[in-house]
């Protein structure tokens, strides 16, 4: 092996730890990844509070009723998941998904504890220190399966509020059964399925395939001079068990490269370069060599232009939804269950329903007033509504005004609003009925 590595020093050194360079990328997207994981939740990145009916997006909490916002979130991030899947396949599998990023962690752990036992308690028989390394092991999992869950179940629910659920152990409530539920869904997934879930289980998986086409990155194995020594160590690196030899486009490869590196090392030593390597699509034009900037990223054809500009699209959607967001929200529109009625004063009453959402974190005061018809008059909110954080109004009022000082059947008017302290200014083209002159009062007004 020595006289191998000499004699072929020059080529070899080009190839000097080709072998962990993806292994080495891939471990810190996944730190990030589980940094990010535990972090998007507590400080509300991204969570949708079921409960409160909130979804939180870079800490701005948009309530579900936003539909506008929600909408392009969705949209953004259905699209962003298709380009993914169209220019990169399996990648977000391979160095991004918790799944994988945790059932790796299971693996390394269990073997781990394995070579541990078998180290330490070598005078033990085989019975006695598979029995050590299995409750060795399980009794790490379940406090991480507990935390694994917790922080899953904080995209859904107040973090807090689910802390003090989980130190009152409450497997009564729903929430706290559902809580239990998970963790024991997480300890039985790390425990026995781990990657079995990514090929049998995942429709994440199932949906990637589908949009990959004969552009999409994949991993090719390509040896048209027969240079492969059929060591297997891409077989014994692949996280998935399979053999990249036979396939590109097996269901199992989640494209994580360890193959690559697994050659890489092998074939290194002999100052070759790996037989597998990222290419794109059926072509396997090899990834790392291709010329333009466009096509080295993946795009390859208008269809993958046209979805990332559609990603670019909804984003800018959103940038401006969000920035044009008023944390108060009011809507006035028109009760006409009855068109009028007249009081004793001789005063025609149109009826208004008005509802006011606080949606800020601080009071708010609503205030009202009318243009364009000079008789008429609020009743009900001529001193405004006050809104407290997070409170939904919901209150009727009349505009009112004499009859002889408005023009008979349909008259136009403006209801002007004004929020306090946001500053910020509405208004609602309405309309007000009066009798008409010709015509009596309907019956009982
Ligand atoms: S075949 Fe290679 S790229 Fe695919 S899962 Fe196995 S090691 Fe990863
Ligand atoms: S690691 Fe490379 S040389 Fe060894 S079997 Fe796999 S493809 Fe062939």
């Amino acid at each position: 092996m020595a006289t191998l590595k000499s004699s072929n020093a020059t080529p070899a050194a080009r190839v000097i730890l080709p072998g962990t360079q993806y292994h080495r990328i891939r471990k810190t997207v996944q730190l990030i990844c589980f940094i990010a994981f535990i972090l998007l939740p507590l400080f509300n990145i991204i969570r949708f509070d079921i409960p409160h009916e909130r979804f939180y997006f870079f800490g701005t909490e948009l309530w579900i009723s936003e539909f506008s916002i929600i909408f392009l979130t969705m949209m953004f991030l259905m699209f962003s998941i298709a380009a993914v899947a169209m220019l990169y396949g399996r990648i977000y599998c391979g160095y991004l998904c918790p799944q994988m990023i945790f059932s790796e962690a299971a693996n390394s752990l269990e073997a781990a504890i394995k070579r541990m036992v078998n180290r330490r308690f070598s005078s033990l028989g085989a019975i006695e220190r598979r029995v050590m390394a299995v409750a060795l092991f399980s009794a790490v999992l379940l406090p991480a399966a507990v935390f694994v869950s917790f922080v899953f179940i904080s995209f859904f629910v107040q973090p807090v509020d689910l802390f003090h659920r989980l130190l009152s152990l409450d497997i009564r409530t729903s929430g706290g059964i559902l809580g239990a539920s998970v963790t024991l869904v997480t300890l039985l997934d790390f425990a026995f399925l781990r990657q079995r879930f990514c090929t049998g289980i995942c429709p994440y998986g199932y949906l990637q395939n589908m949009l990959a086409d004969s552009n999409t990155l994949l991993v090719h194995f390509h040896d048209d001079e027969g240079k492969c020594i059929h060591c297997d160590k891409c077989v014994r690196a692949c996280p998935m068990g399979i053999d990249i030899r036979e396939s590109s486009h097996q269901l199992e490869c989640t494209h994580c490269a360890e193959c690559i590196d697994a050659c890489s090392t092998i074939l290194g030593k002999l100052g070759r370069g790996s037989l597998i390597q990222y290419a794109w699509g059926d072509a396997g034009n090899n990834a790392v060599k291709e010329t333009a900037w466009y096509r080295r990223i993946g795009l390859r054809d208008g269809k993958r232009i046209f979805v990332l500009l559609l990603m670019v699209i909804y984003a800018s959607g959103l940038s401006i939804a969000i920035s044009l967001r008023q944390p108060v929200l009011v809507r006035i529109m028109p009760n006409r269950i009855t068109l009028y009625t007249m009081d004793a004063d001789g005063l025609v009453h149109n009826r208004f329903r008005l509802v006011a959402i606080n949606r800020g974190k601080t009071d708010a005061r609503v205030t009202f007033s009318l243009a364009d018809l000079p008789a008429a008059k609020i009743l009900g909110v001529e001193d405004g509504v006050k809104l407290k954080p997070e409170e939904t109004l919901q209150r009727e009022f009349d505009v009112a005004a004499a009859a002889s000082a408005v023009g008979p059947g349909v008259n136009h008017l403006r209801i002007l609003t004004q929020v306090t302290p946001a500053q910020t200014a509405g208004e609602f083209q309405e309309t007000f009925i009066a009798p008409m002159e010709s015509t009596p009062a309907p019956a009982g007004k």
